[in-house]
């Protein structure tokens, strides 16, 4: 079909980043399939194409200049074709982005979302005023999309995502989230259990809470994560509960109590990001904690949680840091025997106060983050050996992106689980563990 014939209109957007963005995209395909639009097969097809930017990585706005830069072409032979960038590049950029790529009809920050709809019905009334649209406002109403609209990429996989808290009040001198997503906002628990309660009747087992800093989430009424877990599990339906992302800081005494409570459907397993194994490293990121403080957390939910596993962020090379600061997170890693590291040279990012500090050279921070990783890949090895012979619970994602002919999916505690046999997407499967690697397990279903 072509574009002129396709009345309804065809949409394409393009995802960086995190859970939180991969859920903002539903938000923002559901706003565009209310007003008729459907999904393109390419952005070729698209009448509207948006951009739900990531700026963590480093060069963020460049990829997504030089993403603009292809579609440009693309713009000028079809001028009716809307254009519109959102995320944290957005927010960052803001004006710079018209300035830079002319042919971008409008810039909406993460909490400026709702104003596609406002965009939409504009543009659809022949209003050709919607170019040049920004909207970088820090909306504390921005949380309260209607759940009812969200098209959810991953339907029928059995999991969900669902936004309880947005923004981050802390300051961690690495970080550009403060500025690109404001200060913290939370929804009212009254409103996120509706939306549970919803997709447990749509089919779905596991729910996962996602915010920056999940684990500050408080409503107006006082309500912590610690209820909304207890309310979620006596939900018949919901199988699997899990949230992110968490700051040691936050994990409180209490919090960790009203997870050894919802077990078993708590699932036993926390991603809690480090940064750091040197106390010293941690003060001038001001993370808030250090690492006897971070470790009493880890102590502390093992106690209430046997067996549960933990993943972890590592910023490796942060201004200043010197071999043996670097060897006090080697050790730490030791220590803790995480499941999963998600490690990362430090790079600057502009508008953050370690923005002009001394940053090592990038051949040492390499170095380090291989060392880290050759040290982790071991302990993970060694760790996910000892599954072999033991029969897991398996939340079946889908075919195997590797080998199709295999499933795929996540046991309770976060490992991928690859297998033959019987088994149905979305469903959860009983699993023999036949074989192990770093980084995944294989099996074969028990029915088979
Ligand atoms: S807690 Fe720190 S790292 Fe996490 S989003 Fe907030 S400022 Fe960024």
């Amino acid at each position: 079909m072509t574009r002129d014939s396709a009345r309804a209109g065809r949409y394409h957007i393009e995802t960086w980043g995190c859970q939180m963005n991969v859920l903002d995209s539903d938000k923002l395909a559901g706003t565009l399939e209310s007003h008729g639009y459907r999904r393109a097969a390419s952005a070729s097809e698209a009448d509207v194409i948006l951009l739900n930017t990531c700026s963590i990585r480093e060069k963020a706005a460049e990829k997504i200049f030089s993403e603009l830069g292809r579609l440009k072409p693309l713009k000028k032979r079809t001028p009716e074709l809307l254009l519109g960038v959102c995320g944290c590049v957005a927010q960052q950029e803001g004006e710079r982005i018209f300035a830079r790529a002319p042919h971008v009809d409008f810039v909406l920050g993460p909490r400026a979302g709702a104003t596609l709809d406002e965009v939409l019905t504009r543009h659809r009334a022949g209003d050709r005023t919607v170019r040049g649209t920004l909207d970088v406002e820090y909306r504390s109403d921005s949380i309260d999309f209607p759940f009812e609209k969200i098209r959810r990429a991953a339907a029928g996989t059995g999991r969900a995502f669902v936004t309880i808290i947005e923004g981050c009040n802390h300051r961690c001198t690495y970080c550009v989230v403060p500025r690109t997503r404001g200060k913290e906002i939370c929804r009212e628990m009254g409103q996120i259990m509706e939306e549970v309660r919803s997709l447990a009747e749509r089919g779905v087992l596991e729910v996962e809470f996602l915010g920056q800093t999940v684990n500050a989430y408080r409503d107006s009424n006082g309500r912590t994560l610690g209820d909304l877990l207890a309310e979620t599990a006596r939900l018949d339906g919901i199988e699997r509960i899990r949230f992110t992302t968490s700051h040691p800081a936050q994990m409180t005494d209490a919090l960790m109590d009203a997870m050894a409570a919802a077990r078993p459907k708590v699932c036993p397993y926390l991603h809690l990001p480090v940064q750091s194994g040197s106390s010293a490293v941690l003060r001038a990121m001001r993370r808030g904690y250090d690492r006897e403080a971070y470790l009493a957390k880890i102590e502390g939910l093992r106690r209430r949680i046997p067996g549960i596993s933990f993943g972890t962020d590592i910023i490796v090379g942060f201004p200043g840091e010197t071999e043996r600061e670097f060897g006090e997170t080697l050790s730490l890693l030791q220590e803790v025997e995480f499941d999963t590291v998600y490690s990362f040279a430090y790079s600057a990012r502009p508008g953050t106060a370690a923005h002009g500090m001394d940053d090592p050279p990038l051949e040492l921070k390499l170095e380090r983050v291989n060392r880290l990783q050759a040290l982790q890949n071991g302990i993970q090895a060694r760790r996910n050996q000892g599954w072999v012979g033991r029969a897991v619970e398996v939340l079946v994602e889908g075919p195997s992106k590797k080998r199709p002919s295999r499933w795929s999916g996540r046991s309770a505690d976060y490992r991928i689980v690859n297998f033959s046999g019987r088994a149905t997407p979305g469903r959860i499967s009983a699993v023999r563990i036949t074989g192990a690697s770093a980084f995944s397990l294989r099996g074969e279903s028990v029915l088979s």
